[in-house]
Formats: C-alpha cells, sequence, structure tokens
C-alpha cells in the first residue's frame, strides 16, 4: 500500500485503488473529467518519485520527463508527493555561491537551493529581485548540491542584469522559480545527430543540454555545436568547449562572427548560415535553437524545409 502526499494531507492508497480515487475518497477535491485516462483534466505531477509508466500515457514526452501523470489511471507502486500543475509553491530560495565573468559582458552566476531540485539541463527558471523577474536557462545539468548556473548578458541599462553586475554577492539569497520549458536533452535517441545553434546568451541552454548528452547520457551520435556572435565580445568558453571536442570526438564546435574576423579559429558569417550550409539534409537530426528571436524562427523554418521533424525541433527565443 502506497502513501500518497498531496499538500499537508496524506492518504493511504488501498489496493487497486487509483491515486485519483485514493483522494477523492479521502474528501480531497482535485479537478477531474473522464477517469479513463483521455482528458486529461486531472492531471498532476509528481515531486519525487517517477510516476509509473502506464500513467503517462498520452502525455507530451516532455511532459512525460518532467514527472506529469493522469492519477486517474495511476495505481501507485511506490509512496509519492503529488501536486497540481502551478500548484507547487512559487518561489524557491537559494544563495549565490558563485559569480564571475565569462567574457566583458557575460556573468556566470551560480546559486544554490535550499531544497531539492528536479530540473532538466536547458529548461529555465524565474529570478527574482523585488518586482523584477526574468527568466534565465539553466546552463549546468542536475547534480545532488542542488545548484543551478546562469550565463547572463548585462546589458547597459537592463533592471535585473545591472543587478547581478552591481548589487549581487555571494552569500547573498535569491528566489527563483521551479524549472520549465521543454528546450532540453532528451534520453533513448543516443545515435541520433544533434545540431545545436545559439547567438549569444543562448549557449546557455545549449552548454547544458551538451553537458547532459555527453557527460551524464554518453551520446553516441554526432554532435555539432554552432555558436555565433558579431564580435569575440560575444563569445564565451571557447577553451572549455574547445577542450570537450578533443574529449569527446563525436563533439564538433563551430565559433561564428558575422562581423568583421582577425583571427582564423573563428568562421566567418552567421552562425544559422554556416550550419545549415554544412548540413542541408536533417532528416533524423535533433535540433536546438537558441539566442535571438529572428534567428530562432527563421531557423526553426529551414531545419524543418530541410528534412527535420517539427516534434525534434527544440527552440528557446530571447534577446540573448
Ligand atoms: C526562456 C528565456 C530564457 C532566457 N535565458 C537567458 C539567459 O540564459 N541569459 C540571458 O542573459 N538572458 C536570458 N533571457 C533574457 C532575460 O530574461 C532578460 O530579458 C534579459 O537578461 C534582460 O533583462 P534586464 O532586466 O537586464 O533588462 P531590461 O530591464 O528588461 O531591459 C533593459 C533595456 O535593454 C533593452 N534590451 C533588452 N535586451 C537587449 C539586448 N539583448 N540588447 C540590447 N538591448 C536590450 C530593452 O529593450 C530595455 O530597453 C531569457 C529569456 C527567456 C524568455
Amino acid at each position: 500500500m502506497a502513501r500518497i502526499k498531496f499538500k499537508d494531507q496524506t492518504v493511504i492508497a488501498e489496493n487497486n485503488e487509483t491515486v485519483l480515487q485514493s483522494l477523492l475518497r479521502s474528501n480531497i477535491q482535485v479537478p477531474y473529467g473522464c477517469q479513463q485516462g483521455v482528458c486529461q483534466s486531472c492531471l498532476m505531477r509528481s515531486l519525487d518519485n517517477t510516476p509509473p509508466s502506464s500513467s503517462q500515457t498520452g502525455l507530451k514526452e516532455t511532459q512525460q520527463k518532467q514527472n506529469y501523470f493522469l492519477p486517474c489511471i495511476c495505481l501507485p507502486e511506490n509512496d509519492m508527493t503529488v501536486a497540481l500543475p502551478n500548484a507547487e509553491k512559487t518561489w524557491l530560495e537559494a544563495e549565490v555561491i558563485e559569480k564571475k565573468a565569462l567574457s566583458i559582458n557575460v556573468i556566470l552566476l551560480k546559486i544554490k537551493s535550499k531544497e531539492p531540485l528536479t530540473f532538466f539541463a536547458g529548461q529555465f527558471v524565474n529570478l527574482r529581485n523585488n518586482d523584477v523577474i526574468r527568466s534565465y536557462s539553466i546552463a549546468n545539468t542536475p547534480n545532488l548540491s542542488h545548484e543551478l548556473a546562469f550565463h547572463i548578458r548585462i546589458l547597459p541599462d537592463g533592471k535585473f542584469s545591472r543587478f547581478v553586475a552591481d548589487d549581487l554577492e555571494i552569500g547573498m539569497p535569491l528566489s527563483f522559480s521551479h524549472a520549465q520549458g521543454s528546450c532540453h536533452y532528451l534520453e533513448g535517441k543516443s545515435e541520433q545527430p544533434l545540431l545545436l545553434i545559439g547567438t549569444g546568451t543562448g549557449l546557455a541552454p545549449l552548454y547544458g543540454i551538451l553537458k547532459d548528452a555527453l557527460l551524464t547520457h554518453k551520446h553516441q551520435g554526432e554532435i555539432h555545436l554552432f555558436h555565433g556572435s558579431r564580435d569575440e565580445s560575444g563569445l564565451y568558453l571557447e577553451e572549455k568547449l574547445t577542450a570537450l571536442t578533443q574529449n569527446y570526438p563525436n563533439f564538433h564546435y563551430t565559433p561564428c562572427l558575422s562581423g568583421e574576423v582577425n583571427n582564423e579559429k573563428y568562421t566567418k558569417g552567421r552562425a544559422n548560415e554556416i550550419a545549415l550550409k554544412q548540413f542541408p539534409k536533417l532528416k533524423d537530426w535533433c535540433v536546438y535553437l537558441c539566442g535571438q528571436p529572428e534567428m530562432v524562427l527563421q531557423t526553426k523554418r529551414a531545419t524543418y524545409l530541410l528534412g527535420a521533424s517539427l516534434k525534434d525541433i527544440y527552440i528557446d527565443a530571447f534577446s540573448s
């Protein structure tokens, strides 16, 4: 018999009883409809254990990875802590543990959460300073010490980024939201070629996805990363990325400059154009596009026309 925790109540699921039946029997009011796993109106998320895969039938792959499930068809196999979507605590507390420059205008910010975290590298969280709330992509892989790393571009008059640059110090508290978004590595297709294209701090989610693929999941297919900027100041982590190409023969890194190029280590041109010229056939590829919205939307269309399936194109569009 499994124990189901919902908010501050715990109920015991009797044999052959679904999570929904257990909650309703205990007079816990939650939304539900068909009770047959079709309408998805009872959708919930498991905050600790992975739900039985049969209770995730019909959900999107990214929802499944984030432990969403349908309580009306869930016969619990273990104890579970469950929540309604968006009913999780909105703001979590963390402490700043590292802040350093990655380039003249990009800062690496690391925070450590006070409680365990569920996230995928490449998803984003909202960071908050009083009433200023901004989204930032997670550039590291999940770890036991509950740390999150961000690459934050400092804008001259940016409210949040200037706060990070000027006021935020190691040891200070910072509020953040649960991780969101479907732009992350998906297990189970280890041989699939991956194309990662990013501009500016669009590298943040791509760096997380890359490390998840190579280090955590030992991805076997070819991985090509194209990182673009107008000038050298927009590129960063070049040494780390070059070192990864030496340790992982299936990883290839092309830093691109669309402005003037005075150094042969850079390829001249826009990252997306260089990438698609090199790979004009993208059937069966998985594509990740992050950064400038115009680049992302234009390249999404182009990669689809070159054969990539829409379900294999993941995007994060933001001023980068
Ligand atoms: C899903 C998502 C993920 C994101 N991930 C990241 C990330 O990993 N790293 C990151 O740095 N940002 C990321 N962003 C962008 C981030 O949320 C902020 O929008 C950005 O940091 C600017 O916030 P700010 O408060 O500093 O500037 P604001 O106070 O919001 O803007 C200040 C001024 O700067 C202008 N401005 C805004 N962007 C630019 C720009 N790029 N160049 C020139 N002027 C500009 C604005 O128009 C405004 O006039 C992400 C956004 C989304 C939606």
